[in-house]
């Protein structure tokens, strides 16, 4: 669900696909917050536990090591942090040596907070440090406060195969770079997990082949602004742009799809849809976040694109990929935006006409340009009756793109069972759309792809019936 918060997905234990904690010496249990970059690392850092003799739990109360792999991308997802973190020192009181810390974004921003202000926490992990944790692990383990928050502008963690998360089995995230060179004014990334660098071309594609003969049939390729992806295969001499390593993923094999996330909207290139254009398995979705549909507020934003800029890029989109699906990110009641600025943002809604958006009021962030420069003058109550606007603009639009695929064919990678019934099959469309289909229709598993006939919707789900190859 891209490089945005999928709400669905907050505070989610981690969990193996297979749960065997035979033959560890000890357990961990692990929480991930914000993004499907975190989402991504606490595979990797499941992967460097498993190597030191920890094996996963789904239970906290039973776990050696309690880790909360965290976001500091709004004030909100901090507060759920830290009552989680009260939640567990309560559980430490009566098990003394078990060990808690706070890894990822917060991380970074909060060390001395967590530490020694309000000890909640026995270590403290940034999400460039990951290699270091059974070090870590062993310091806190003798009653000292563990830390490292060193940020790195080389580590990628190419080496390290993930332990997938239960995930189905189908759709895994790879990531291709960390960090972000883009100053936002009003995010807190660029000081949270550094400098951009891209990972190694080479162990990219050799991870999604390695997914593909595992039975996965969807790679998303992650990172902060994909589309400035670069890296130099010295043994080659060339450069591996995101153009050539899209191209690359998708020749693995026919079979398997490919998405990425997150396209910054300066960056992604003619190149790039062009690529998409010429591999059917590359999914025909965007998800462009626009952040807000005013020039003004985007120059404050320093986002470096106009609106009609933006636009352009639509247009060219849809020229080049007809049918192709739009998601974007959208904040309300930035510093100092107008209510002919919110006016800005909803005509341009209309305009891209998303499939779907992940929509946020502007939450100030401390140490960032705009909480530097620019006052947090929106009052909330305007912030959140804007959002509102914003968000059932976006239910009436999803719901009109849904209407409109009505009688429509498509062929959907099914995933697992719908979350409403097991009668179900629940899978998505190239456009990232989830359609469902009564597994009556067939014998289908997970990892097929079967032609669905649309017939009926709601806002959020395409509803259909599998028609007989
Ligand atoms: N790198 C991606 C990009 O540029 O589109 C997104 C990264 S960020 C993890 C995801 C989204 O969180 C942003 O697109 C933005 O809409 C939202 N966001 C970031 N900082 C925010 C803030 N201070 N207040 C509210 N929303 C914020
Ligand atoms: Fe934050 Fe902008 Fe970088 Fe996205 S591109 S992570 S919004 S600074």
């Amino acid at each position: 669900m891209g490089t945005s918060h999928d709400e669905g997905r907050q505070g989610e234990a981690y969990v193996p696909l297979v749960l065997n904690s035979e033959g560890y010496r000890k357990k961990f249990y692990i929480e991930s917050y914000g993004c499907a970059m975190n989402f991504s690392d606490s595979e990797i850092v499941a992967s460097i536990l498993n190597d030191n003799g920890f094996g996963a739990t789904r239970n906290f109360e039973e776990a050696d090591l309690v880790l909360l792999n965290t976001c500091s991308i709004r004030e909100k997802a901090e507060q759920t942090v830290r009552s989680r973190l009260h939640i567990f020192r309560q559980v430490k009181r009566s098990r003394p040596g078990m060990l808690i810390g706070v890894l990822g974004c917060m991380a970074e921003r909060l060390k001395e907070k967590f530490l020694q202000e309000e000890r909640l926490v026995d270590m403290v992990v940034g999400p460039d440090a990951y290699r270091t944790l059974p070090a870590l692990i062993e310091e806190a383990g003798t009653g000292q406060k563990a830390v490292n928050v060193l940020l790195s502008r080389e580590e990628t963690y190419a080496d390290i195969s993930p332990v997938r998360l239960d995930s189905n089995g189908v759709a895994a995230f790879v990531s291709i770079m960390r960090g972000c060179n883009n100053m936002c004014s009003f995010c807190v990334v660029p000081f949270t997990r550094g400098r951009e660098r891209s990972r190694d071309a080479v162990s990219i594609v050799r991870e999604c082949q390695d997914l593909f003969a595992g039975g996965y049939r969807e790679v998303t390729l992650l990172g902060q602004n994909v589309d400035s992806y670069y890296w130099i295969d010295e043994s080659a001499d060339l450069v591996v742009t995101f153009a050539s390593l899209l191209e690359k993923v998708a020749s693995i094999d026919p079979l398997l799809r490919v998405r990425f996330s997150t396209s910054h909207p300066k960056d992604i290139t003619d190149e790039v849809l062009y690529t998409m254009a010429r591999h059917e398995n590359i999914c025909r979705y965007i998800h462009l976040p626009v952040q807000s549909g005013s020039t003004r507020i985007l120059q404050l934003m320093n986002r470096t694109y106009t609106r009609e800029w933006y636009l352009a890029k639509i247009d060219r989109i849809k020229t080049i990929l007809p049918g192709c699906g739009l998601s974007t990110d959208i904040i309300t009641g930035f510093c100092s935006e107008t209510e002919e600025d919110h006016q800005d943002t909803l005509s341009l809604m209309k305009y891209a006409r998303y499939d779907m958006s992940y929509m946020f009021f502007y939450s100030e962030r401390p140490g960032t340009l705009a909480a530097r420069r620019y006052k947090d003058d929106i009052p909330e109550e305007t912030k959140r009756r804007r959002l509102d606007e914003v968000v059932k603009l976006q239910n009436r639009l999803s719901l009109e793109s849904n209407r409109e695929d009505i009688g429509k064919t498509f062929e959907i990678l099914v995933e697992g069972d719908s979350k409403k019934s097991a009668e179900d099959w629940r899978g998505r469309n190239t456009q990232n759309k989830v359609v469902i289909f009564p597994k009556a229709d067939g014998s289908y598993q997970k990892g097929d792809y079967v032609r669905v006939k649309v017939e009926d919707c709601t806002g959020a789900t395409l509803i259909g019936r599998a028609l007989l190859h």
